[in-house]
Order: structure tokens, then C-alpha cells, then sequence
């Protein structure tokens, strides 16, 4: 008998024919069901594939006792109680490395879209509001040769790195570990927050990463700096960065990344300085395709009892 794959919502690009002749897959709605339906339809599943938006924890695993792969669309795990797979021995597998260019072009964008005000200007023109030649008008931030740090220097991080050395931009991070990076200087967070005109946040979310840009730290930024956050929506007190944001303390923000998604806190919303989109950072077709390929190849392995290629450790 053939194993069952469920799939809590589709993937973009998924390629499902080669695996039909070694498991039969179930699921694969446009959205994810409510977790009793989940449990209902992915009864007697051996590989589960939820993406970054769907928690997997003790209670699911408990209702799926069959399953013994969770293949994460993501390389974000912070959705995953790792501990419960772990104890039930459960493998988890996710899709590192083919996203790293996207999130951190998408970094990028957020960044210059944030100093140029390149929202806010859209906004402005589609309202009829460009009606002088004014040149003091919605002027923004420079970015050549300003001091960018970086929290949380592993792929995408660098990847951003690479990209702002071509701006020109000085490079600073803060990271666990020294890397094999020689045009960025590793420093303390606080000198990094200290020193930076932009922040881009690009550490997972994990218990010493929650709030780590709390209220006290906002606090000791430049004045005028500029946050972007691809990471996790948790990795930021909105309350504070909204009232800093408020303030004109902190010029802009670009957020991709959400506590509550789709939720975007209330907060933000009336504030003409923070660019937001709907978790896009691996957003192109290419890439979410690619993470498609990364977890369905995973799940392939695991069907035919071959070693997976990319464990969660
Ligand atoms: P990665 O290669 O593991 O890099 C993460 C880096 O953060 C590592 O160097 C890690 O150091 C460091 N780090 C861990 N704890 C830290 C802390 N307390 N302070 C500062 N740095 C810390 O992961 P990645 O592929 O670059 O992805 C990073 C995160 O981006 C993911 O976890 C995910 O949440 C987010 N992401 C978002 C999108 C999006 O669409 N917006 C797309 C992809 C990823 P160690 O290795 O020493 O622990």
C-alpha cells in the first residue's frame, strides 16, 4: 500500500507526477484547512507538508500518530515545535539556500523603497497630490556610503552584505559567530544599533531572537535610522517601532514579516512612513517553484527510504 503525502495547502509550481508513483497525496487546497479538518483529512499520513504559515506541534502530532516526515515549505522553523518531532521521532525537513536571493533582494527593495519613499510617492501621485514642482518635496534618506547592520549574518544576511557593498554602503552585523566575510565588520547588537543608519533584521525567530528589537533598544538607534524586517514579524516590538516611527525617532521601515500573518498590526496602519508587503521576501515565481522542488524531492526520498537532503537539525 502506498503511503499517503498530505499537503496542508498548495504550492506554487509543485511538480506532483513523479511522486504519485510512490505516495498518494492528499490535500493541496488553496488555503489551509481548520485544524479538525486538517486532522480529519490527513488521517493516516506518513509525510506532512505544512509551509511557514501552518503550526505543527505536540497536539497535531498526537492527532496524526502515522506521520514521521513534516516536509516545511521554508526555511524559517520557528512554526515547528522541533522538541515534539524530536520526541516523537519525527524527521523535519525544510528548503535552505534556494530562497537566500530572493529574500535579500527583496531586503534590498524594502530598503530603498523605505529611504526613497517609493510607496509613499506612489500613493501621493495616484491621489492627485503631485501638483508643484517643488524640489523639498517628499525627500528622502540616502543610501551610498551610509553604515548598514545587519542582525543575523548566516545566508541571507550575507546575501544582503554583498548587495549593499555594491551601494557602497559600510557593513556591520551581529552574529553568534565570526564569518568568512571580510568587507563587514562583526560588533556587539548594541554598537550595532548604535552605529547603523539602516538595520535589516535576518535571524530566525527563536527564543533569544523574540523582541530582540525591544522598546530599550529602539531607543539607542540613530535618529533618522531606517529597520527592515525580512526575518520574523516577532523579532520587533511593533508598539514600539510604531511610536518611534511616529515620532520621526525612526525614519521609515520596510516590513515584510508579520506576528499574526495575514494580520499586519493595526499600528502601522495609519503611518505613511513604513512600506509593507504580504511576506514576499521569497516571493518571485523561480524561487517559490525552487522551494516546491527542494520539499517534494525531500519527500520523495523519504518515500523510497533514502536519506533526505535537508534535515532540520
Ligand atoms: P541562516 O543561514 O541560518 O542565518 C541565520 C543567521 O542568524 C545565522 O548566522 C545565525 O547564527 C544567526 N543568529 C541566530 N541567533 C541569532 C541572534 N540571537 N542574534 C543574531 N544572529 C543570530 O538562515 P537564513 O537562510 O539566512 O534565513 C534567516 C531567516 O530569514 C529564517 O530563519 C526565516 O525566518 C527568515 N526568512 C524570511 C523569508 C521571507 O520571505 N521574508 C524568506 C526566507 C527566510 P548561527 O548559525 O550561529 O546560529
Amino acid at each position: 500500500m502506498k503511503r499517503i503525502l498530505y499537503l496542508v495547502r498548495a504550492l506554487p509550481g509543485q511538480e506532483l507526477e513523479p511522486l504519485r508513483a510512490w505516495v498518494e497525496i492528499r490535500g493541496g487546497a488553496a488555503t489551509a484547512p481548520p485544524r479538525d479538518r486538517l486532522v480529519e483529512e490527513a488521517r493516516g499520513a506518513t509525510i506532512l507538508v505544512p509551509t511557514y504559515l501552518d503550526r505543527v506541534d505536540g497536539p497535531l502530532l498526537d492527532a496524526l500518530p502515522t506521520v514521521r516526515l513534516v516536509a516545511s515549505y521554508g526555511v524559517g522553523v520557528n512554526h515547528l515545535d522541533l522538541g515534539a518531532c524530536r520526541a516523537r521521532r519525527v524527521l523535519v525537513t525544510n528548503t535552505p539556500g534556494v530562497l537566500t536571493d530572493a529574500t535579500a533582494d527583496h531586503a534590498m527593495a524594502l530598503l530603498l523603497a523605505a529611504a526613497r519613499r517609493v510607496a509613499e510617492g506612489d500613493r501621493v501621485v495616484r491621489a492627485g497630490g503631485w501638483r508643484e514642482v517643488d524640489p523639498g518635496f517628499l525627500l528622502g534618506t540616502e543610501v551610498t556610503g551610509k553604515t548598514l547592520g545587519i542582525v543575523g549574518f548566516g545566508r541571507i544576511g550575507q546575501e544582503v552584505a554583498r548587495r549593499a557593498l555594491g551601494f557602497r554602503m559600510k557593513v556591520l552585523y551581529a552574529s553568534p559567530r565570526e564569518a568568512d566575510f571580510q568587507a563587514a565588520r562583526r560588533v556587539p547588537l548594541d554598537v550595532l544599533l548604535a552605529e547603523s543608519d539602516f538595520v535589516s533584521l535576518n535571524c530566525p525567530l527563536t527564543t533569544e531572537t523574540e523582541n530582540l528589537l525591544s522598546r530599550e533598544r529602539i531607543a539607542r538607534m540613530r535618529p533618522g535610522a531606517i529597520v527592515v524586517n525580512t526575518a520574523r514579524g516577532l523579532v520587533v516590538d511593533d508598539e514600539a517601532l510604531a511610536e518611534a516611527l511616529r515620532s520621526g525617532r525612526i525614519a521609515a521601515a520596510g516590513l515584510d514579516v508579520f506576528r499574526d500573518e495575514p494580520r499586519v498590526p493595526e499600528v502601522y496602519a495609519g503611518l505613511g512612513n513604513v512600506v509593507l508587503t504580504p511576506h514576499l521576501g521569497s516571493g518571485t515565481r523561480e524561487t517559490r517553484a525552487a522551494m516546491a522542488r527542494l520539499v517534494l524531492e525531500d519527500a520523495l526520498r523519504f518515500a523510497k527510504d533514502e536519506p533526505v537532503l535537508h534535515p532540520v537539525a
